[in-house]
């Protein structure tokens, strides 16, 4: 084919109509809805409304485990909690299937609150290892408990909801559990754009950048459990109705196994791979019942291809084929991002910055003093450097400011508050920005996206506005991101605002992180290290904006090796070595101490002798 035939450019044009996408969604949803007035079997029905139900569980379970980096193995467990609890209430208590399915969501959604204690102490492998634990407890409950689940024989007899004293029938069930999974995408989908996504993806891939810009990992994580469990517990009671009998045989452990890879293989932390892992690896292999000598041999191929070849899953490897036909259409790699157009684009405010004042801050790792009783002064305002070899406690001292780290002893008053002991969300809640010496992005979000996790804790729309995308929410969106590209554009970063954090050479994303901490509107801002691995342009420009910062009113305190930058925009320097204070004072007096000369230049003796 010649570029004759194809507009280059007019065809990809068309790819990226937004009408494409919206009208794929249309037809989708309506063939959705059509599916049991042409299914003409029951069989196939039964199987629709089956994968419905566990494309529900995929859902939640790719909210904790894909989005949030949570390895759950019991899945299958909190799924048979809800189905339980909606059978036991139906069957043996006469209950209604609504509050019965009400409250078995509830139950399990405590569950998940259970199951969500071990993970704020363990890494993810042994999480997933107590995960599978709790799974094996659950289905132990469900046979030794016989009073309450009848054992071996499992609950029998679950009846179809109602509604208006008529019982659903199967094509009914299948509407409606069609109408839930719809909303439950379209609900994850507003969560995921929102703060919630950038949070969740945080915990998972940064958990220190999530502390940094003010999250509360506790808070978060819980709800991350609680939404996820909660999902499942749904879905649990639509799979005892749809049964009508369940006994423990159903929820055996490789029922949570198969749904952990139904979502890695889907595409794990990706709104579709849910549910394309949940027709590849359930509705194909029924499908292929005709080939059945050569099913397993099939599966087996496509599982071990989808391993090597497509990383990210069937949603990964499906977006970059998208992504590749855009290009070989001549479209440029990336589609025209919207420009964030709120009213009103933010103008930089000036703030009153924040003093610090630090006395006898003691910090020991093992048998090393990082600090030794370090006592310290900032101003109000002031750009102040602290500038020392490397090891000296540096980084040290801005991980106890911003609360990273307990102090064994000493005092950390910002104004006039006392911080040790605070938390570092907390701490970041007073108005105290940071960055790191390794940039601490979000590798697969945007530098956008990035800026705007800054802003997390002053977000305000509440859960239920953003789920809904209310127009609370969406007004804090637009707002929020039109900020976030100012900000960015403010740290130079303007023409990059689109590009996931991870491409950005390390300079930038130093600055991308400045970005990010500039939109929590700090009153102070403490740099690690910005200028490392800058060229000498790109450290100008650096001094001129740490010096435009410190015009707004923030209190600066940056850690830096180059004196230069150093000598240019602070008028007060603090030298640190091996823990301690060496010197103090005004970058000419201080860089023309000797002490600090030879501490700088490795002479120990001559910094002992001086000191
Ligand atoms: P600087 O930033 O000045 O280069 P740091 O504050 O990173 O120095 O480190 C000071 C000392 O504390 C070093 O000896 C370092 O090895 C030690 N240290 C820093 N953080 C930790 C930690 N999390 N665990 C153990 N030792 C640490
Ligand atoms: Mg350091």
């Amino acid at each position: 084919m010649s570029d004759r035939t194809i507009p280059r450019g007019g065809a990809a044009r068309v790819l990226d109509n937004p009408w494409l996408g919206r009208t794929a969604i249309l037809v989708l949803a309506v063939a959705i809805y059509v599916f049991p007035l042409i299914a003409h079997s029951d069989y196939r029905l039964y199987l629709g409304t089956q994968v419905g139900i566990y494309l529900l569980v995929a859902m939640g379970l790719n909210l904790l485990s894909g989005y949030t980096g949570q390895p759950s193995l019991c899945h299958g467990a909190l799924l048979a909690i809800g189905a339980y609890v909606t059978a036991i209430a139906t069957v043996d208590h006469g209950w209604s299937f609504w509050p019965a399915a009400l409250v078995g969501m509830a139950i399990t959604a405590g569950a998940g609150a259970l199951i969500a204690l071990p993970a704020f102490r363990v890494s993810a492998w042994y999480f997933a290892l107590i995960t599978l634990a709790f799974a094996e407890v659950v289905g132990g409950m469900l046979i030794e408990w016989g009073g309450l689940t009848h054992s071996f024989s499992g609950v029998v007899g679950i009846p179809m909801p109602s509604a208006f004293g008529q019982s659903f029938n199967a094509a009914q069930l299948f509407w409606l559990v069609a109408t839930i999974d719809i909303a439950c995408f379209i609900m994850m989908a507003n969560m995921m754009r929102g703060r919630f996504g950038r949070g969740f993806i945080a915990l998972r891939d940064n958990e220190i950048a999530a502390r940094a810009s003010g999250i509360s990992l506790v808070r978060l994580k819980m709800f991350a459990f609680v939404v996820s469990a909660a999902v499942t517990g749904l879905a649990g009671a639509f799979y005892a109705v749809q049964k009508t009998v369940i006994t423990p045989d159903d929820f055996t452990a490789d029922v949570s196994i198969f749904f952990l890879v139904v979502v890695v293989l889907g595409g794990s932390g990706r709104l579709w791979g849910a549910a394309l892992g949940t027709v590849a690896f359930f509705v194909v292999p029924e499908l292929l019942t005709s080939l059945q000598a050569w099913r397993l041999l099939i599966y087996g191929v496509v599982l071990l291809a989808l391993m090597l070849f497509a990383p990210h899953g069937l949603a990964g490897a499906i977006a970059s084929a998208w992504r590749s036909l855009r290009v070989a259409l001549g479209a440029s790699p990336r589609p025209p991002p919207p420009l964030a157009t709120a009213p009103g684009a933010p103008t930089v405010q000036k703030v009153r910055g924040m003093a610090v004042s630090i006395a006898g801050l003691l910090k020991r790792f093992g048998g090393v003093t990082a600090l030794d009783r370090v006592s310290l002064k900032v101003e109000a305002g002031s750009v102040h450097a602290i500038v020392g070899p490397n090891g000296s406690g540096k980084t040290t001292l801005l991980n106890m400011i911003c609360g990273f780290f307990r102090p064994d002893e000493g005092s950390i008053r910002l104004d006039d508050v006392e911080v040790v002991g605070r938390s570092t969300a907390g701490i970041a809640r007073l108005g105290v920005g940071r960055t790191f010496q390794t940039p601490k992005l979000l590798p697969e979000l945007t530098a956008t996206e990035n800026a705007m996790l800054g802003a997390f804790a002053a977000e305000r729309a509440s859960t239920i506005e953003v789920a809904l995308w209310a127009p609370r929410a969406r007004r804090e969106h637009a707002a929020l991101a039109a900020q976030a590209e100012h900000f960015l554009g403010f740290v130079g970063l303007g023409e990059r605002v689109h590009e996931q954090a991870g491409e950005l050479p390390h300079g930038q994303q130093r600055l991308a992180e400045i970005a990010r901490a500039l939109i929590g509107r700090p009153r102070l801002l403490l740099l690690d290290e910005p200028a490392a691995g800058l060229s000498l342009t790109e450290l100008d420009k650096l001094g001129a904006l740490i010096r435009s910062i410190a015009d707004l009113g923030v209190t600066v305190v940056i850690v830096e090796h180059h004196l230069e930058l150093v000598a240019d925009i602070c008028r007060h320097v603090t030298v640190l070595d091996r823990g301690t204070v060496l010197a103090e004072g005004t970058p000419d007096a201080v860089f023309a101490d000797p002490a600090v000369i030879a501490a700088y230049m490795g002479a120990r003796p001559l910094a002992e002798a001086a000191s």
